[in-house]
């Protein structure tokens, strides 16, 4: 109610009874038209429910967009329901506790411990970027950017005292009077949910399902994405609303087709990696690939990422996560993050050593867009080798060292060093761990949702997905939007 005058006691009556009739609304604070920042609010029963808390990233600009204010009150979010620990859905909680949430974080566990790993590491980013700031200057006038940190350290293990109740796949749990989730498994990555909310406002009732990350059916780690319950409204993502991936099984192939070929020329093999799930998943199958004798026993791994090696730890701890075949192998005493010759490199000293090794190994080494992280001085040493080969078997944005080096460039600069690609460049496309456009729409379609809110997509594959929607009413939040359920 809008009111220019000053509202008079019946006026301020009248807008108490129209909130006390209905307060049932949905709203959206990142991933609307983009496809970082995930932040969803659902108010209902005069409780505040967050779902996801992510950070903004891809761009300086994303980066500015973090410290801005969320678009609601912190203070007054009485819970945060977390579909899975990527960064572009955990990443602003330290955030959320320092402006004043008191809540409580609910999750499942492989997502409680992966999230913790994952804001402990953007809280240190954040510090050194701020140290940086600092040295370089500080901040340009156009701005109101400080030199301090958009979180510390210290804040990130302030925030881990929020998480409480542990979600277990597709039991009920009692949120709050007239709040119900349901966490269903979302097969993206560990510990991934979607999450159903079922809600009730005084006589009115309805429900509303989050996708969170879809995962891609069929891959050996993790189980497929659970068949979803009918839903009256969806919010999903969107990330590949246009486009199909290729097959799974062709693209092991050609990995270790590459791998074998680079140890024949007596190359390396740098793997620019994500820590969380992809690293993982290529462990799994070069462990696969040896046991199965499509490479040899002699095989050298370097892990060279603290946070990946922590990753795969945490991993280890959660074969209830996996699909029946992997979780039988746990269950039978045999790692399948292990293989003969499989060294993690935790230490910096370690990791320089890996530069005196002239051939015959593999390293994985984040950051996967090769935009910061040890990989910059594997790249350094090998890309200008033509024995040697770089596989990119993840997304590389526009702007980064990664496409700049699947675009073809003869020549990219690396610590101030101009150096020539020579290096064989392979890009494997098939190891996505977003469901495709079908299914995408496959899940939708199972849901026979009447209303279907698009998140966590670009504009464009968001627009080619809501094309091919039948029988819903199709919405693409714009930032801050609100709808009533
Ligand atoms: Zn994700």
């Amino acid at each position: 109610m809008n009111c220019n005058t000053a509202a008079t006691p019946v006026q301020f009556a009248l807008g108490l009874a129209n909130t006390q009739e209905r307060d049932l609304n949905l709203s959206f604070h990142g991933a609307d038209r983009s496809v970082t920042g995930s932040c969803h609010l659902v108010e209902c029963a005069g409780k505040r429910i967050l779902i996801d808390c992510g950070l903004h990233q891809g761009s300086r600009e994303l980066d500015e967009e973090n410290a801005e204010p969320f678009g609601f009150d912190a203070a007054g979010i009485d819970y945060v329901l977390l579909t899975h620990a990527h960064l572009d859905h955990c990443g602003r909680l330290p955030l959320l506790a320092k402006r004043g949430f008191r809540g409580e974080i609910i999750t499942t566990s492989g997502s409680r411990e992966l999230a913790r790993l994952v804001m402990l590491d953007a809280a240190h980013l954040h510090e050194e970027d701020a140290r940086y700031r600092a040295r370089s200057g500080g901040h340009d006038d156009a701005s109101h950017a400080t030199n301090e940190p958009l979180y510390s350290t210290l804040d990130a293990l302030n925030c881990l005292d929020y998480f409480g109740r542990t979600a277990i796949y597709s039991q009920v749990i009692e949120v709050a009077a007239g709040v119900r989730a349901t966490f269903i498994d979302a097969g993206h990555i560990l510990g991934s949910a979607s999450i159903f909310l079922e809600l009730e406002e005084q006589s009115h009732s309805t429900n509303v399902l989050f996708s969170g990350d879809l995962g891609n059916a069929g891959r050996l780690l993790l189980r497929s994405p659970t068949q979803p319950p009918h839903a009256e409204n969806v919010v999903m993502e969107t990330t590949y609303g246009d486009r199909l991936h290729k097959q799974l099984g062709p693209s092991i192939d050609e990995f270790y087709q590459a791998i074998n070929e680079t140890f024949k020329r007596g190359g390396n093999v740098i793997i620019p990696t994500f820590a969380l799930e992809r690293a993982q998943e290529l462990l799994y199958f070069l462990s696969e690939g040896v046991t199965q004798g499509r490479l040899t026993k002699s095989t050298q791994v370097y892990l060279d990422s603290p946070m990946a090696i922590s990753a795969t730890e945490i991993f280890r701890r959660h074969p209830e996560c996996f699909e029946p075949a992997t979780a039988k192998l746990f269950q039978e005493g045999h790692d399948p993050f292990t293989l003969p010759g499989l060294h993690f490199t935790r230490e910096t000293a370690e990791s320089v050593a890996i530069n005196n090794i002239h051939g015959g190994a593999i390293i994985m080494a984040g950051s996967g867009m090769c935009t910061g992280g040890r990989v910059r001085h594997h790249l350094q040493h090998n890309l200008g080798r033509a024995d040697s080969s770089i596989l990119f078997v993840g997304y590389a944005a526009i702007g980064t060292l990664a496409r700049r080096i699947v675009n073809g460039e003869k020549q990219v600069n690396i610590f101030g060093e101009n150096i020539p690609v020579r290096a064989r460049i392979y890009t494997i496309n098939g190891f996505s761990a977003h469901a495709d456009q079908a299914e995408l729409l496959a899940w939708q379609k199972q849901t026979s949702a009447k209303r279907t809110f698009l998140v966590h997509g670009e504009e464009d594959p968001m627009k080619q997905f809501a094309a091919h929607l039948a029988d819903t009413r199709v919405e693409m939040p714009e930032p801050n939007q609100v709808f009533e359920l």
